[in-house]
């Protein structure tokens, strides 16, 4: 890849520099010393040309005084013959009237074939540099458009397993892919048969395309990698050359892995209501099917393919023979994440009190890239202010940066804004604090961050695989807090609790329609996973009557409702905490964990003893 680049710019840098030498030399012959055809006009008119001569084209003047004070002799290059004919009368006049000595016609040489040609080729030329520009964008370099743009191993130092941290089940898988690159002769004695095609699948972020780097790296051989959307592309019938192209080239060098990244985006089933304008797809993917069945297992090629969707692939690339080996590759437990953040910190400087153990619990649902990008933004935020070392408020502050998004402390807000955001997210908080089975609450802020106002952050002590029907349920009776102590403190309800009321409702959703959790509807899910494409958006079909969607709205109503009421219980009896809390936002802006705590169990607390958001005090 990088070999090619070069070798374009040096392409691109050759041919400029061409144009750009023969596009001068013709400047400078087409005007001759600058002379233009109203000054040739005038020059005979005031009557100050002696002689002149005409040869090719160029008609050669010679003055009676010099011009500019320094030429008795310029030229001018015409294109019409008509032009000879005016000159052939202009002598005429002029001998007549004794201002021209003389003149002569030389016979032309063989007409001037680079003067001639030279608009010609430099419209070739520029032609031929749009192709190389456009072709270099399609496919790596000047070769063309139908070439696989696939990455040749990866640049610098190979990645192996141990840059894949906490991904112990998924390396062992891989482990036998590897086995098998590195000694196929071992598998074929044997008659073992080892699979063709291994997908991985699992949430972005979670390492997969790093995980079929580091098999690679560790088999030792060929790196084939493109991504599902270098398929498609403008062109019909480009996709297919490609998916050819990248399997020649791969038996070429075997033994070698194929990697097809993000597969979804040319592997979607087939004939999905998609509309028109899916061919170009749809023959891709046929060509994929057909090179992954036309070579044999032992061949020494293996294809690894990565995805997020693996719902809406299609059942053909799944089969026997193709990518019928599934790894999924999940978010990192507990374990995993404090071995990725140990991994990613190696290169880093922390502050003694930062525990990598306390990170790691306190990030359930992280992924490796999340994590990865936790330190990097806290590197960057102790860089900024000029810190030795990474200490746990940078920590915290780029946790509520990848939670929330930045902080948008320049926005203005009115003092009526402040107060209902206050109010909210104390709403938020109290009833979190009441409810068992919420995680505890870690700060409070009235500080904007990306499209929030305020924010209640809040988040597991440790992993939990399940949600049961009681936490879906005070889950929705929390996020109806912001929006309770609205209507119960301000005597009015803004819109800032739109986010919440629309999580709160799919909740209640899934509760009864998904997850079968209401009594009335009983243990039945009505979610389908047939996923139609309207327009914009992916929509699931309704496979039931209209009278169960109406029952089912009903009894999402009612779910909501009685969350509704049951919270506007329990924050009218905690009336006078919330209030503390609401004040306590308006003078400090963010409240801490502790000091949440403190108020809520009556403790005294005060705005200096708040604790941290990553690292909190017992
Ligand atoms: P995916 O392909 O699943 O979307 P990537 O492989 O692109 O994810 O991961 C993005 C980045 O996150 C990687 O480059 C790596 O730095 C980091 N990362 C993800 N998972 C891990 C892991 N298990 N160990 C170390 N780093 C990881
Ligand atoms: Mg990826
Ligand atoms: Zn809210």
């Amino acid at each position: 890849m990088r070999r090619n680049k070069t070798a374009g710019i040096i392409i691109y840098a050759a041919l400029l520099l061409v144009a750009i030498s023969l596009l001068s030399w013709w400047v400078k012959s087409m005007n001759a010393q600058g002379l233009s055809y109203s000054k040739v006009v005038t020059l005979f008119e005031e009557e100050k040309v002696r002689a002149f001569s005409v040869k090719d084209n160029t008609l050669h003047l010679y003055l009676w005084e010099p011009l500019d004070g320094s030429t008795e002799q310029v030229s001018y290059l015409y294109s019409t013959d008509a032009f000879r004919e005016d000159l052939g009368a202009l002598f005429r006049e002029q001998s007549a009237s004794g201002v021209l000595e003389s003149y002569t016609f030389l016979p032309d040489s063989s007409p001037s074939i680079i003067s001639r040609t030279m608009p010609y080729l430099l419209a070739g030329l520029v032609l031929i540099m749009v192709w190389a520009f456009l072709s270099s964008r399609s496919a790596s370099g000047v070769t063309g458009f139908g070439k696989a743009k696939a990455n040749l191993g990866p640049a610098g130092k190979p990645v192996k397993f141990s840059d894949v941290a906490g991904a112990d089940e998924e390396k062992a898988e891989l482990q036998e892919v590897v086995d098998f690159l590195r000694d196929p002769r071992k598998f074929q004695n044997m008659g073992a048969k080892v699979p063709k095609g291994v997908l991985l699948e699992g949430p972005p972020g979670t390492g997969k395309t790093l995980l079929a780097r580091a098999a690679a790296g560790e088999a030792e051989v060929q790196f084939l990698s493109i991504s599902g959307s270098d398929f498609v592309e403008l062109y019909v019938g480009v996709g297919a050359s490609r998916v050819r192209d990248l399997f020649d080239q791969a038996k070429k060098m075997a033994p070698a892995i194929v990697f097809i990244d993000e597969i979804d985006a040319v592997g979607r089933r087939r004939g999905a209501g998609m509309g028109g304008g899916h061919d170009e797809r749809e023959q891709t993917l046929n060509q994929l099917l057909v090179e992954m069945d036309g070579f044999q297992a032992n061949e020494g090629v293996i294809v690894l393919a990565a995805t997020n969707r693996r719902d809406i692939l299609d059942p053909a690339l799944l089969r026997p023979g193709r990518f019928d080996r599934h790894i999924y590759v999940g978010a990192p437990d507990a374990k995993g994440r404090e071995e990725i953040l140990k991994l990613h910190a190696r290169n880093k400087r922390l502050a003694g009190e930062v525990d990598l153990k306390t990170v790691a619990l306190a990030t359930s649902g992280f992924t490796g890239a999340d994590l990865e990008n936790l330190l990097n933004e806290a590197a960057i935020l102790a860089v900024r202010e000029n810190r030795a070392v990474i200490t746990s408020g940078d920590l915290d502050e780029a946790m509520m940066k990848i939670i929330a998004g930045p902080q948008k402390r320049s926005r203005v807000s009115r003092k009526r804004d402040l107060q209902i955001t206050a109010i909210h997210e104390a709403g938020h908080a109290v009833a979190m604090y009441f409810l068992p089975t919420q995680d505890p609450v870690r700060q409070i802020t009235i500080i904007p961050r990306g499209q929030a106002l305020g924010l209640t952050v809040s988040f597991p002590e440790e992993d939990s695989a399940h949600m049961t029907r009681n936490e879906m349920y005070e889950s929705i009776v929390g996020l109806l807090g912001g929006r309770v102590a609205e209507a119960l403190f301000c005597g009015d309800i803004s819109t800032g609790a739109s986010n919440d009321i629309q999580r709160a409702t799919k909740l209640a959703r899934d509760m009864v329609a998904r997850y079968g959790m209401s009594e009335k509807i009983g243990a039945v899910s009505y979610e389908s996973d047939q996923e139609i494409f309207v327009g914009r958006d992916y929509e699931k079909t309704k496979s039931y009557s209209e009278e169960t969607a109406g029952q089912l709205d009903q009894e999402v109503k009612s779910l909501v409702d009685r969350a509704y009421g049951q919270c506007a219980e329990l924050l009218k009896e905690h009336r006078k905490k919330l209030q503390d809390v609401a004040d306590f936002l308006l003078a400090n802006e963010t409240m801490s964990g502790k000091q949440f705590r403190a108020c809520m169990e009556g403790a005294p607390f005060s705005a200096e003893g708040g604790d941290s958001l990553l690292f909190p005090q017992e």
